[in-house]
């Protein structure tokens, strides 16, 4: 039996595939002194009972560029490691019995081809000759990816770990982790009942396990797991290993052959969380089949092959899968304990990310930053709150089934709601308020007429909000407009060094005079964008930074890491602060109704900041703006905000002051071509790609993260650059993810879209790529675009400028 080392380089918690796939791939990396720690027996958590489908597509580019290595990788291991795996490729059919399914399954089809996936749009008819055995009277259509797998996760496991020990890894079984050893703040090794082991790195990969371990030292993993069932069949005449994957979304099920015999697999649309009071210490876990909870959803798969009636079940399985509030999984170093890494909470895909997942985290690990976006399933993107176990228990019985319901743009979850109200909520809730919800927060998103209850009703088109939201879009265009901006977060940086930490963080110039707005980017060495932001010298030593509400943990802790041995106090003071926008060119007379402070460009220019008077209240205004017009932000202490929001009500009354919601805030600012993090500009964009470059302060007189990058890619000239778009064709509705085109030849995919009320077409940002250094307007101008929308493509107008304001005038009036 090998002993246990009491030192190793990174040793890996946990012996399922997500754990096996790390070491396997720390290993290819040359970490060869990576010590692999199973509490029980290889695969005993969740890993063992998958089903074991393999699908290459997922919502987003880079997770689908995780998946697809996934499959590649599990097609090779076989003949590298000599163990097998059950690999092979029967591709997968996905049904539509809606119209809007149907679109919404063409949609992905039309990314899947984007990022190199096949795929074909099928006919009922063309969908039943791969799987004659269904009935398709209800069927519209159906895409088929014909190169989807399966594999046998228990073998794909073992096959892992036999190549992470071929490259020198140490794997151990029954050697179950006890604790974490935490020096300085940071992990440096792990205690077991056989001795402790020092590391420079933990990585933590035990499944739905890893919430109880992480919180032990105040890591919040936010997971929860939940029964997941199948039922597999006696064999049948006819199955064959060729018999493709049948994915029926709109029944919650899908289909696979399982050694001649049907597995039909559940996704139901609410589930059963499991393990509310801690995960208890098993191995092999069979729950108790639930028979009033998951005979109705079988007899509803079996709508679909109706002959399964006469067909005899053998098992009926149910195991716990661990699921996150946001269906995304959970990766990276722990923001709080420095040291930790984790890999957990794979909401059913485990086996089909588990591949592109241990590359990421290794490369991760080795490189010191991320290889590749993966900011939405970065760890950092959720709050503490977010672990708490009835929140999870709570919203887990919505988030198995999301992953076979229709995927609606602006569709919000209805479960564990009302987590963060603004003090303005019920005030605006009288307004008729539709509420959505962002990192928890309750946000007005659209504000529903008198007699109209205020309430989505989702559509891939036109949706019941679109003229209200076009009333807002024009209050705030021609007279005024606000907006409760109290979930933007709000940090307060301190002390003699902040100038100097700030300096290091930031691209733009922070050498700023009290009450200037400085709007900024923090990058990373390779001059991508970390976080996105507005940083404000309020005095000498004392600096307020505003970000977005679903970046508040991320940049806090980036911000926080960076302080290094300066003499700076960071402190959180989101509470603190409620924040009104009152946008449009008349919310100077408004303003000037509330408060005798001189609002002339003159005395309060744009990005600026002053504290004034409002009503009773002493306030901070700030001149900036995400709508693209003349505005302000006043961020108001907590407990005066009603009596200031009164006071704006009452004097907005002669000025028709128009509450607005976020989908008001979001045309406005794609017409500008105001950027957004997670979407538009993120780890992998650099600001001058971003068309960011003047907020760009290569000239100042301070080193930054990131500018080596900046300053070889100026001089290289531009590969890639962000364009706008105006589609010609007047019904559609762009959201995001929608293939661009430049005289025939693919680009990329848009990364924001939506409708202008303002220009009357629908809008688009993406990013094109070219010769570098030939990216100018010229190029542009002189290019035939086209976006593609559920296969068809139609014109599209582009431009390197806005559509609105290109010159911004207004902001500036
Ligand atoms: C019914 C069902 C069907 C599924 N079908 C599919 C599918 O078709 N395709 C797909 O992609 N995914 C599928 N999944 C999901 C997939 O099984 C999981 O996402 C995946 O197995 C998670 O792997 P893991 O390594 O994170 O967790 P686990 O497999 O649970 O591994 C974690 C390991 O950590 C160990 N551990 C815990 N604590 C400690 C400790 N303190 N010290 C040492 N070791 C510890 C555990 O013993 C366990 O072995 C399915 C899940 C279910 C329940």
């Amino acid at each position: 039996m090998t002993k246990l080392p009491n030192q190793a380089q990174v040793v890996v918690i946990g012996g399922g595939i997500i754990g096996a796939s790390i070491a396997y791939h720390l290993g290819k990396l040359g970490v060869t002194d990576t010590l692999l720690l199973e509490r029980d027996r290889y695969t005993c958590g969740t890993t063992w009972h998958a089903a074991g489908l393999v699908g290459q597509l997922r919502a987003t580019e880079n997770l689908t560029r995780l998946c697809r290595y996934s499959l590649e990788l599990y097609a090779d291991l076989e003949a590298e490691t000599g163990q097998a795996t059950g690999f092979r490729q029967p591709g997968a059919i996905s049904l539509a019995t809606s119209q809007e399914r149907f679109l919404e399954l063409r949609r992905t089809a039309a990314v899947a081809k984007h990022l190199g996936v096949e795929a074909e749009v099928l006919s009922s008819q063309e969908a039943h000759a791969l799987w004659p055995r269904m009935e398709i009277d209800d069927v519209v259509g159906a895409v088929h990816l014909p190169k989807d797998g399966m594999v046998s996760p228990v073998d794909v496991t073992m096959a892992l770990l036999a190549g992470a020990r071929q490259s020198g890894v140490t794997t151990l079984q029954n050697v179950p982790v006890e604790g974490l050893i935490v020096e300085g703040g940071r992990a440096v090794g792990v205690t077991t009942a056989q001795g402790q082991v020092r590391a420079e790195t933990v990585v933590l990969a035990a499944g739905m396990w890893s919430r109880d371990f992480a919180g032990r030292y105040g890591v919040s993993i936010p997971l929860h797991a939940a029964e997941h069932y199948y039922a597999i069949t006696q064999p049948l005449e006819g199955l064959t290993e060729e018999t493709p994957i049948l994915r029926d979304p709109d029944h919650s099920a899908y289909f696979k052959e399982d050694a001649r015999r049907l597995l039909v697999g559940i996704f139901e649309p609410v589930c059963r969380p499991w393990g509310m009071g801690g995960v208890p210490d098993v191995s092999f876990a069979e729950i108790p089949a639930n028979l009033d909870h998951v005979m109705p959803l079988l007899e509803r798969a079996y709508t679909r092959m109706p002959f399964l009636h006469d067909v005899e079940i053998r098992q009926l399985f149910c195991g716990p899968e661990s699921f996150t509030p946001d269906d995304n999984f959970i990766l990276g170093e722990a923001p709080t304990l420095p040291g930790l890494f984790m890999a957990a909470g794979f909401n059913s895909i485990g086996i089909q990310a588990g591949g592109g997942v241990g590359k990421a985290l290794a490369e991760w690990i080795v490189e010191g930053e991320a290889t590749m976006d993966l900011a939405e399933v970065d760890i950092r993107r959720f709050e503490p709150f977010h672990a708490g176990g009835r929140f999870l228990a709570d919203r887990t019985v919505e988030t198995l089934g999301l992953l076979y319901g229709m995927h609606w743009p602006f569709r919000q979850f209805e479960t564990a709601r009302g987590t963060k109200r603004s003090p303005f909520h019920q005030r605006l809730l009288e307004k008729r308020a539709c509420y959505g919800e962002t990192a928890g927060w309750e946000r007005p998103n659209f504000y529903a007429p008198e007699g109209v209850s205020a309430e989505y009703e989702y559509s891939y088109g036109r949706q019941n909000f679109f003229p209200w939201v076009g009333e807002e879009h024009r209050a705030t265009r021609e007279g005024v407009g606000l907006y409760d901006q109290t979930s933007y977060a709000k940090f307060l940086l301190q002390g003699p060094g902040a100038q100097a930490v700030l300096q290091r963080v930031s691209a733009n110039d922070l050498a700023s005079p009290t009450g200037k707005v400085v709007y900024t980017q923090w990058l990373n060495p390779s001059g991508g964008i970390e976080a996105d932001l507005t940083i404000t010298r309020i005095e000498d030593e004392s600096f307020l930074v505003v970000t977005t509400a679903a970046t508040r943990f991320r940049d806090f802790h980036f911000l926080k890491a960076a302080i290094g041995d300066d003499q700076a106090y960071l402190t959180d003071i989101t509470s603190g602060l409620a924040t009104l926008g009152i946008m449009g060119p008349r919310s100077r007379e408004l303003m000037a109704e509330l408060t005798s402070a001189d609002l002339s460009n003159e005395a309060f220019p744009f990005a600026t900041s002053q504290e004034i008077e409002l009503g009773y209240a002493q306030v901070r205004a700030m001149r900036i703006t995400y709508v693209g017009e003349l505005g302000w932000e006043i961020y108001i202490p907590t407990e005066f905000s009603l009596h200031v929001f009164d006071e704006i009500m009452r004097a907005g009354q002669a000025l028709d002051l128009r509450p607005c919601g976020f989908h008001a805030m979001a045309s406005c600012r794609l017409e500008k071509g105001y950027r957004h993090w997670g979407h538009d500009i993120g780890p992998e964009d650099s600001p001058l790609e971003a068309g960011l470059g003047f907020a760009v302060a290569l000239a100042k007189d301070a080193d930054f993260v990131g500018r080596r990058a900046l300053e070889a890619q100026k001089s290289k000239g531009l590969e890639r650059r962000m364009v706008q778009f105006q589609l010609e064709e007047p019904e559609l509705m762009l959201y995001h993810d929608e293939p661009i085109y430049r005289n025939g030849v693919r680009m990329g995919l848009t990364t924001s879209g939506g409708w202008g009320y303002s220009v009357g077409k629908a809008i688009a940002m993406g990013y094109a790529h070219g010769e570098a250094g030939s990216l100018n307007a010229g190029w542009v101008r002189d290019g035939e675009w086209e976006i593609e929308l559920a296969g068809k493509r139609y014109a599209a107008s582009a431009s390197l400028r806005p559509a609105y304001d290109p010159a911004s005038e207004r902001v500036r009036a």
